[in-house]
């Protein structure tokens, strides 16, 4: 008998697209939070206080977040974080698909369809840092199929796009 949370859903709006400037952040972080307590439950995983507060500190903002940015701001709150409780907490986080790694900026994001099962694409704006995650099966399929076909497995199957956000592309044009 699982009890089911269903939560808001509002990160799934963010799927495919970049957040509106002054939008209610709050929210956002209150949504993954929320899902991932009903994720976690649903699968017996333990969301511990210290893996919790390392998915808000990866849901800070919508710019993916290094580890030691999260260490110096979860040092403010317990003392004494040590690195391997980030690092652990962060590869709980990463296996249960609340978050993801992007490689290029050896960093995390908060993932925005924690509960459906999936690579992702990032659009990674060089300019602001914001990031928008798409999950276009289309993308995943011709990957797997591309790769399948040349003998290859896959191990890191994440795509990362670097470019320009609309706001820093307008910016841009008026500079
Ligand atoms: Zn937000
Ligand atoms: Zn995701
Ligand atoms: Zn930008």
């Amino acid at each position: 008998m699982s009890r089911k949370v269903s939560p808001a859903s509002v990160a799934p709006a963010l799927l495919g697209a970049f957040p509106e400037p002054g939008h209610d952040h709050a929210h956002c972080v209150d949504v993954a939070l929320k899902q991932a307590e009903s994720i976690c439950q649903e699968r017996g995983a333990r969301l511990t206080d210290v893996r919790r507060r390392v998915l808000e500190l990866v849901w800070r903002n919508h710019r993916p977040v290094g580890a030691y940015e999260i260490l110096e701001h979860l040092g403010n709150s317990r003392k004494r974080a040590q690195p391997p409780t980030v690092y652990r907490a962060l590869e709980f986080l990463l296996a249960q698909g609340l978050i993801h790694r992007i490689e290029r900026l050896n960093a995390y994001i908060g993932c925005t369809a924690p509960e459906r099962d999936h690579d992702g694409q990032f659009l990674i704006c060089r300019d602001c840092g914001a990031t928008a995650e798409l999950l276009d099966r289309r993308i995943d399929t011709a990957i797997h199929a591309g790769a399948s076909a040349a003998g290859f497995t896959v191990e890191h199957p994440t795509v990362e796009l670097e470019g320009l956000c609309a706001k820093c592309r307008s910016h841009d044009h008026h500079g």
